[in-house]
Order: C-alpha cells, then sequence, then structure tokens
C-alpha cells in the first residue's frame, strides 16, 4: 500500500465524521443552521478527497479525465456550504456577494459538464506517473483549457467574500467576534487562496503534482474544529450552570412551598412540579390540562380564575390571580397564582409561565388580624406610611360617624381638626424615622374629628406594623368624653363637697368673725356719736371731727376687708387655675382666723420663704385647705395648758415643689396616719371627718400632696406640697 492511498481515505473520512458531528448537533439545535452547512462543507471535501485519490489513482487519460470533472460537483457543493457557513456563521456577509459567488461557480460547474473534457483539459494525451509523498501517482500531459479562468475567478471571487465577511465581523470590536473572525475567516481564506494558488501553479506548468483541496482542508477542520470545541465547552458550562440553577430553584420551591407551572396553550398541556402537583391534589402522572386544572379549584372561583386566564390571553399576558383548592385530604387551601404570556410574533398565546403559593397561613393571620381589630373595643385605624387610611374597624367608623368602608383611601388628616393638621404630616414623619410603639400627645388633649364636624377628646396610642408595602401605623384610638365627663362630674361634687365643708369651718368661725366685725363697728358708732357731739359744739371743732372721720374709714374699711374674704370664700364658684402664692393663701387665712385664733389661746409664729415660686392654683380651694388645717390644729390643742398653744405656718420650696407647713403642739396623731384622711373619719363630737378628705382631693387634683407626720418634739405636722409653676409662668 502506498501512503496516498491511506491518506487520503482518512481524511475523507475524518471528514465524513466532522460532518456527522455537526449534523447531529443541528438536528440537537433546531437553530444551528452554520452547523448544517458546516456538514456539508465536510461532505463535500470528503467527496473532494475521493475525487483527488481516483484522479491520483487514474489508469487511463479517460478515467483521468472523467474523474476531474466529477470533482467539480463536490467543489461546487463545498463553495455554496462556505458561502452559507460564513453567512449563517459571521452574520456580517453581503448576501449579493454570497449569490455572485455562487453564480459564478456553478457557471464553471456547467461548463465543466459541458466544453472539453472537464473544466482544465481540453485533451488529455498521455498519464505520467510522478513520485508524490512516496508514493507513485498519476498527472496528466494536458492541453489546458482557458475555462479554468472561469473557476480561478470564482475561487478568486470566494476568497473575497470571505476577507469582506471576516472584515465586519473583526470591526464587531468583541473578542469573540475577532477570534472567530481570526480563526475560521483565516483558515478559510488560507484554504481557498491555497487551492487556488495550487491551480495556477499546476496550470502554468510550474509544478507537477495532482489537485490537493482535501488536504489544506484539513486546516480549516482544525480551525472549525477548534471554534466547535469552545462552544461545546461553553454549552456544556452553561448547561451545568443551568442544573445547579434548576437545582438550587428546586430546593428554593420546595422549601417556599412554591409551585411552578408551565402550560403550552396549543397542545393544552400544563407541566407543574411536584409541589404543584401536591397543592392542586393531581397525583403524579395524571396529565393535567386547563380544565383538569380548573376542576381542581374551589367551585366558587372557577369561573372568576377563568375569565382571569381569558383576560391575560387577549390582554397584556399579566395573570394574577387567588383562589381556594382541596388538597389530598379535602383540606381547603388558599392559593395565589401569577403569570406570564409568551406570544408568538403573530400575537398568537404559546404558553403560560408562572408561579403560585399556598397562602392559606398567611390569608389565616390576616383574618385573624383583622377579626381582632373587629372586636376591639376601641377604635383601630390602620395607615401606610404616606397617611392614606387602609383599614377601619367598626367601633372607629362608629365613633367617627363613617359608613363602613368609607374611610378607606381617605387621608388620617381627615379625622383630625383643622387647627392640629399641619402638625400631622411631621408628627408621621417623627414616627416613621424611629417607629416603635407610644401614646400620642402626652400631657395635652387630643381631639378627632366627626364626619359632621363635631370633635371628642381622644387618646391614641400608635404602633408600627412591618409589611411588604412598607412600615404602616396603626392607630388605637380611645374615646374618653364619657372618661371627662365622669371627670368633670366628679370635680364638680368635689367642688360642691369643698364648698360646703368650707361653710361648715367658717361657720366654726362666726363667733370670732361677728367679734371682728363688732368692733370695727363699734368704735365706729362710738367715733360717729363723738363725731355728732363735736358737731354740736360752737364753733365745731373741725380738726377733730376730720381726725375721727378718718378713724370712722380705717375702721369700715377693715370691717369691708373681713366680709370680702368672707364673701370669697363662701362664694361657690368654678375652680380658676391661675398662679398663686403660699405666702399670701397663708397671710390671708391668718388674718380670717385671727380672732377665732386669740379667742382659743393659740399664739401663731410664721417663717414665710422669701424667693417661693409661684405655684398652678384655684386661690379658695388653697385657702380652704389650709384654713382646715389651722383649725385642726387649733382643736388639736384645745386640752393643752394655756400658754404651749403654739401654731407654726412656713412656707418653704424644694426643688420644683412648693411646701407649706403647718405644726401643733397638740394631741398628736394616732399610729395610722393615713386613717385621718379617709372620709368620715372623726374623733370630734361635732365633727363632720370630711375635711381632710376633701383637702387631700383638692391638693391631689393641683397634681400635688397632702401628708401628716408626728411632730418629733409632740403634736402633727401637715404638709401641702404643689409642684411650682414653671418659671416663665410665675412671672
Ligand atoms: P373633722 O375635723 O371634722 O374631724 P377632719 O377630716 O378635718 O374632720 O379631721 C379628721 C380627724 O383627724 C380629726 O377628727 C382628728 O381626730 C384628726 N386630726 C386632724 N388634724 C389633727 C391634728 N392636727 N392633730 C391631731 N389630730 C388631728
Amino acid at each position: 500500500m502506498n501512503p496516498v492511498s491511506i491518506l487520503w481515505p482518512m481524511i475523507a473520512g475524518a471528514c465524513v465524521v466532522l460532518a456527522v458531528v455537526q449534523l447531529l448537533l443541528r438536528l440537537h439545535d433546531r437553530n444551528a443552521q452554520a452547523n448544517l452547512w458546516l456538514a456539508l462543507l465536510a461532505l463535500a471535501v470528503a467527496g473532494i478527497a475521493v475525487g483527488e485519490l481516483a484522479i491520483m489513482m487514474a489508469g487511463s487519460p479517460e478515467v483521468f479525465a472523467g474523474a476531474t470533472r466529477w470533482t467539480h460537483l463536490p467543489v461546487f457543493i463545498a463553495v455554496i456550504a462556505i458561502v452559507r457557513f460564513v453567512s449563517c456563521c459571521f452574520g456580517t456577509a453581503r448576501a449579493w456577494f454570497g449569490w455572485a459567488v455562487i453564480g459564478l461557480r456553478a457557471f464553471a460547474l456547467a461548463l465543466n459538464f459541458s466544453v472539453g473534457l472537464n473544466l482544465h483539459h481540453d485533451a488529455i494525451t498521455a498519464l505520467r506517473p510522478i513520485r508524490f509523498l512516496g508514493s507513485t501517482v498519476m498527472t496528466a500531459e494536458a492541453v489546458f483549457s482557458q475555462r479554468t479562468l472561469v473557476g480561478q475567478l470564482s475561487t478568486l471571487l470566494l476568497l473575497a467574500f470571505v476577507v469582506d465577511a471576516s472584515l465586519g465581523l473583526w470591526r464587531k470590536g468583541d473578542a469573540d467576534s475577532r477570534r472567530r473572525a481570526l480563526v475560521i475567516g483565516g483558515s478559510l481564506m488560507a484554504f481557498v487562496a491555497m487551492g487556488l494558488f495550487q491551480s495556477v501553479l499546476i496550470h502554468s506548468g510550474v509544478v507537477a503534482m495532482p489537485y490537493l483541496i482535501s488536504v489544506p482542508f484539513l486546516l480549516v477542520i482544525a480551525a472549525m474544529s477548534f471554534e466547535m470545541s469552545r462552544d461545546l465547552f461553553r454549552s456544556a458550562r452553561n448547561a451545568e450552570e443551568l442544573r445547579e440553577g434548576a437545582e438550587s430553584m428546586h430546593l428554593a420551591a420546595g422549601a417556599a412551598g412554591l409551585a411552578f407551572w408551565r402550560w403550552e396553550i396549543p397542545q393544552d398541556r400544563i407541566w407543574v412540579n411536584p409541589q404543584g402537583r401536591a397543592l392542586y391534589g393531581v397525583p403524579a402522572n395524571t396529565p393535567i390540562n386547563l380544565e383538569r386544572y380548573l376542576a381542581s379549584l374551589h367551585a366558587e372561583d372557577r369561573e372568576r380564575v377563568r375569565r382571569g386566564i381569558d383576560a391575560a390571553l387577549k390582554g397584556n399576558g399579566e395573570f394574577r390571580t387567588d383562589y381556594r383548592v382541596m388538597d389530598e385530604e379535602g383540606k381547603v387551601h388558599w392559593v395565589e397564582a401569577r403569570g406570564k404570556v409568551d406570544f408568538n410574533g403573530g400575537g398568537k398565546p404559546l404558553r403560560m409561565r408562572g408561579v403560585s403559593i399556598d397562602a392559606t397561613e398567611r390569608r389565616q393571620m390576616q383574618e385573624r388580624f383583622r377579626l381582632s381589630v373587629e372586636a376591639s373595643p376601641n377604635g383601630v385605624v390602620l395607615a401606610n406610611a404616606a397617611g392614606s387610611i387602609l383599614l377601619t374597624n367598626r367601633r372607629a367608623n362608629e365613633m367617627l360617624g363613617y359608613g363602613p368602608e368609607e374611610l378607606l383611601g381617605q387621608p388620617v388628616e381627615s379625622l383630625v381638626p383643622e387647627r392640629y393638621r399641619s402638625a400631622q404630616a411631621s408628627y408621621r414623619e417623627g414616627f416613621l424615622r424611629a417607629p416603635e410603639s407610644r401614646t400620642m400627645g402626652v400631657g395635652r388633649e387630643l381631639h378627632a374629628l366627626r364626619k359632621d364636624g363635631s370633635e371628642f377628646p381622644i387618646e391614641i396610642g400608635i404602633s408600627p406594623v412591618e409589611s411588604p408595602e412598607g412600615t404602616l401605623v396603626l392607630s388605637v384610638i380611645v374615646d374618653i368624653s364619657a372618661r371627662r365627663e365622669a371627670e368633670d362630674e366628679a370635680r364638680r361634687h368635689r367642688d360642691e363637697l369643698a364648698h360646703v365643708t368650707r361653710v361648715s369651718a367658717l361657720s366654726e368661725l362666726s363667733g370670732s368673725l361677728a367679734h371682728e366685725l363688732n368692733q370695727p363697728l363699734a368704735i365706729i358708732l362710738a367715733n360717729a356719736q363723738a363725731a355728732l357731739r363735736l358737731m354740736a359744739q360752737s364753733p365745731p371743732d373741725l380738726g377733730e371731727v376730720k381726725d375721727i372721720l378718718s378713724d370712722i374709714v380705717d375702721e369700715d374699711r377693715r370691717a369691708g376687708e373681713v366680709i370680702k374674704r368672707l364673701r370669697v370664700l363662701l362664694k361657690r364658684g368654678e375652680t380658676k387655675m391661675l398662679p398663686v402664692s403660699f405666702n399670701e393663701i397663708a397671710t390671708e387665712v391668718l388674718h380670717l382666723t385671727h380672732a377665732d385664733l386669740i379667742g382659743r389661746g393659740v399664739s401663731v409664729s410664721r417663717i414665710l420663704s422669701q424667693d417661693l415660686p409661684l405655684v398652678s392654683g384655684d386661690r379658695v380651694q388653697l385657702q380652704q385647705v389650709l384654713l382646715n388645717l389651722v383649725l385642726n390644729a387649733a382643736d388639736a390643742m384645745a386640752a393643752s395648758p394655756a400658754g404651749s398653744r403654739q401654731l407654726h405656718v412656713a412656707t418653704s420650696v424644694d426643688d420644683v415643689v412648693a411646701r407649706l407647713s403647718v405644726r401643733d403642739e397638740g394631741c398628736g396623731l394616732p399610729g395610722d396616719v393615713e386613717k385621718l384622711f379617709e372620709p368620715f373619719y372623726t374623733t370630734k363630737p361635732q365633727g363632720l371627718g370630711m375635711g381632710l378628705a376633701i383637702c387631700r382631693s383638692i391638693v391631689a387634683a393641683h397634681g400635688g400632696r397632702l401628708r401628716a407626720e408626728p411632730h418629733p418634739e409632740g403634736g402633727a405636722i401637715f404638709y401641702m406640697e404643689i409642684p411650682t409653676c414653671p418659671p416663665a409662668a410665675s412671672s
């Protein structure tokens, strides 16, 4: 065997293998047109190799000429395949150029079969054996034809076509395109150029050798294999990534209970993953189509879902719905599904892909939330970050005077009286910056606005609620009108009671007060009589009369003061909170009780702080408290020996608290001091036992406290303590 007869069949065989591989690839991927053309090219080159072998081994000039003629057929096919391959693979070839190349080659083929022996020879006189690659092969002693030029021209045109397309690809600039232009374009160019060059050399008689097109094609095979192996490698990697992706997706879907599905619309076939089958209660091997899917839904939801699907197919392809399904155990589940329809170029729906999820738990939680909100005895309003109301419960609607869903979508500002509205938005922003539960408007009165424009006092607790739509604000509103009314009522009763006890305390003073009034009146009377006498003299002593009259005025004033103080205390009136000084209260009460205390043999010492801040209070009520303490102190000392009945009244300030103390040196306090402050506790035969109870409630209403303790030196000491006004208010 000579090497040529081994090599050429091997080349042909390699080409066929390549062709088969490419055909398989093409079968696998219907879009791989380039593989088809490459397969055809490889087959054509296999044909050329066979032709070349026949030529080299020809036994006669006729066989030589015939083999040459038939070899042009695979050459023609190879040209078509190259043009089409370059067009598909590069995407940059000019179509007209390609057709020109094929046309010219077709013309050459026509000449090959119609004129002379073949495209190259007009006549072959003899065959001449030559040594080639260690073998003896035949060349022709021939008359070469001018038609060869047509063949050479078509090869030249093919070369130009490949160069042009490769340049186009190169200009795309990305690394992949450039490599492809270089490897495939370059190898094709080299193949075509070598074929052309060889043909020129043989025809000009420079060399005597057989036509060898198939050998340079090995170069192309190598280049193509290189490129294709890269593609194969890449697709293998992609496949691996896809597999990993699909696996993670599968795991995630399993963990999240996600059902993936795909509906091939023309075939009406639905694929769904195992989670989906479990969700819809469809056994593993049962095929699913649209009707089977709809049959798995709750009867009441079927028509709605069908309409949703129709709308998606006819509209923009978006499918979004929820419905109930029954699982294998007959339990009802809520499912939320979303899908998207793929349309073909003509707008015909091809498939719908989507996911479904079991939303039962979420629904249940939402329902539980809704029920607990609905059952709340307080008003509940849920709003989003923009202040738009998302949910209200029945109580809130009742409270605010709205219908069941009337408030949804309204701004929360519509529930706030006009005068507070401007502050509302900034308050909400502040809350969302630091979202935590809190009570709104501590220390100030809050009001809500009803639909009819009326207002009512409220307390509000607000809490942040995290949701997929961002942080929501949950407000719990308590209508405190009833409580306010009860408080007002209680205050009125306390005022009443305070008035009664005040009157009763004053009645104790009535004797001494009468005395206090009698005294100036007696003086006035005596002075008036004296004045009359002086006026009766002739001439009247007007200077003396004038002095007397001014004494009368003084005494009258004194009596007037007593009456004025009494009137103030006896008046029944509304509580008026104004800045007031403990020192003034002490002075006024000690004035009022002056005569009474003297009458009881009680002497008073007072130590009043000079820089005592004011407190906010009702003057009359605070006087009442002190009056009560002073009279109780005097009572407690009633049994003490005369001369030791000492009353100490003092005022002081301790940080932000003003303190007024009343100390006596009397009988002292019982062990359980708190008992004194209980209503109706008294040790006095005529006592009501309400004095200290009332006093304590008065002081508590001022935000302060009233307490008592035994004094170390005997007797008792009572403290009235009330927070001082802030500096601005005191000034
Ligand atoms: P009343 O004076 O009508 O008894 P109060 O509520 O003012 O009612 O006083 C209740 C009781 O507290 C008095 O009866 C007395 O026993 C006791 N008490 C009040 N002040 C003093 C005091 N300074 N020293 C001792 N006991 C006092």
